[in-house]
């Protein structure tokens, strides 16, 4: 394991022979940081955040680096640490420290063994996010070390809880720890990156994404016995209304930031597909091409579309007992621009059934941020002196991230992870074997700590 980093090392110091390195010996630190922080066991639920931050604790006290614990349950640990510059606004290093369950029978290796194999470091949270934690964490060190005033404070900040909706990590320094992320202008964290397909190399820098609305629709009925069915009760009513959203269309609305993601991929797609791509908005009027787009792809037919999947039901916790209330959890995600309120009205117009009470489980806004700041400006130009060839293209998500959080507070936040990673690995995201190239650990410092370099000197 040893020889074979040593060779990567040399591969990687070849490639960056041009890159003035003030970080030797980072890339072994890194790496084994990286193991040992993939064995520690963080998934959620339950999370168990704070063995996380006990970890990075450890490592900022031995390098004199102060920083804030908050636990605001027992075990949901998140850790704030702050490196002191002048008075423009502070870049946040953001990462969440919990990861997602593993089903070690589909793994070829124990989910938290952080081995190395194949040049790849395997583990839950290779990717989702504990290896850009630890490229984080390097580079923060590593502006500690360097004694160069800074223009601006950088933060270094593990948060809990991520995974499960940021309540009790993000959610909580938003609103109860303002004071720990005061004079905070931009955020760095999850939501796109780098990634490799072939010999294409190509960059996202998240700034847009859909906000979830999670929702429960509860069903009530005269209870009785399974011999003995009414016409309609709770169950059917449940039944009846979700059979009318699973059928509904929700209208397309494509955003530019959408149509520009459909033009690049136009040209890597065959027609008449391309010609379809070209000019989404029009294409998706078809509902022919709609239905084949969201089998095809529905991550793609997402960004088009408000969307409702409906996960959870409840009925009756015995086969023969009419229950007296059924319920159904819908995850739906929103466009920016779309009003909770109205959606609501819609569901209640769709549903048709006033008998039916919707409750709301989680809510928020659809949140973007600009892209004309140094920061944006500061990664593009990296990018285009390291990667020539490379594409660098602002994305928006289906998904949410913490961003949500600072950019309701109007802090820029990108969804920015630097390591390029295969694009045959991303299924391992919150699937099996996840993992993260060696030299994507290393080359991913590389370039982050020129970016922040960049912004803070
Ligand atoms: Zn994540």
């Amino acid at each position: 394991m040893k020889s074979l980093f040593a060779r990567m090392s040399l591969l990687v110091f070849a490639f960056l022979a041009s890159t003035a390195i003030r970080a030797e010996g980072v890339e072994d630190d890194a790496i084994r940081r990286l193991q040992d922080y993939l064995r520690i066991d963080t998934i959620n639920p339950p999370g168990n955040e704070s063995r996380a931050v006990d970890f990075f604790a450890h490592a900022l006290d031995a390098e004199g680096i102060p920083y804030v614990r908050v636990e605001p349950e027992p075990g949901r640990a998140s850790l704030v640490a702050r490196l002191r510059g002048a008075d423009e606004p502070a870049l946040m290093l953001l990462n969440h420290s919990d990861v997602v369950p593993a089903d070690a029978r589909h793994w070829d290796r124990d989910p938290l063994s952080g081995d190395i194999g194949d040049g790849n470091l395997h583990g839950r949270g290779a990717l989702d996010m504990k290896g850009t934690g630890i490229i984080q964490f390097e580079v923060f060190l590593a502006l500690h070390r360097d004694p160069r005033p800074m223009r601006r404070d950088i933060l270094f900040v593990v948060v809990a809880d991520e995974e499960a909706g940021g309540r009790l990590g993000a959610g909580y320094l938003v609103r109860s720890r303002r004071d720990l992320i005061s004079n905070v202008g931009w955020v760095l964290t999850e939501g796109a990156g780098g990634t490799r397909t072939g010999a294409v190399t190509s960059f996202g820098i998240e700034v847009s994404q859909k906000a979830p609305l999670w929702l429960k629709i509860v069903a009530t009925g005269t209870p009785g016995h399974g011999a003995a069915p009414p016409a309609v009760y709770s169950t059917v009513r449940l039944i009846r209304a979700l059979d009318k959203l699973a059928n509904w269309r929700f209208k397309p609305n494509v955003l530019p930031i959408v149509d520009q993601t459909f033009k690049s991929i136009a040209e890597n797609v065959a027609q008449p597909k391309q010609h379809q791509f070209l000019d989404i908005a029009h294409a998706l009027q078809d509902p022919v091409f709609a239905t084949q787009l969201q089998s095809e792809d529905p991550l793609l037919s997402g960004t088009t579309q408000n969307t409702c999947s409906i996960t959870r039901l409840e009925g009756s916790s015995k086969i023969n007992v009419i229950p007296a209330e059924a319920s159904a959890e819908l995850d739906c995600r929103l466009l920016p621009g779309q009003k909770v309120d109205d959606f609501i009205h819609l569901l209640e117009q769709i549903f048709d059934d006033h008998s039916l009470r919707i409750e709301t489980i989680m809510s928020a806004n659809p949140t973007s941020s600009p892209i004309d700041t140094e920061l944006f400006r500061s990664i593009s130009e990296v990018i285009q002196e390291r990667y020539p060839d490379s594409r660098l293209v602002p994305t928006f998500s289906n998904g949410f991230t913490d961003s949500r959080y600072f950019r309701e507070l109007g802090i820029v936040s990108y969804g920015f992870e630097p390591a390029i990673i295969p694009a045959e690995l991303d299924d391992s995201v919150h699937g099996n074997n996840e993992q993260i190239p060696l030299i994507s650990v290393m080359q991913g410092f590389h370039d982050l700590l020129e970016i922040v370099q960049r912004v803070s000197y």
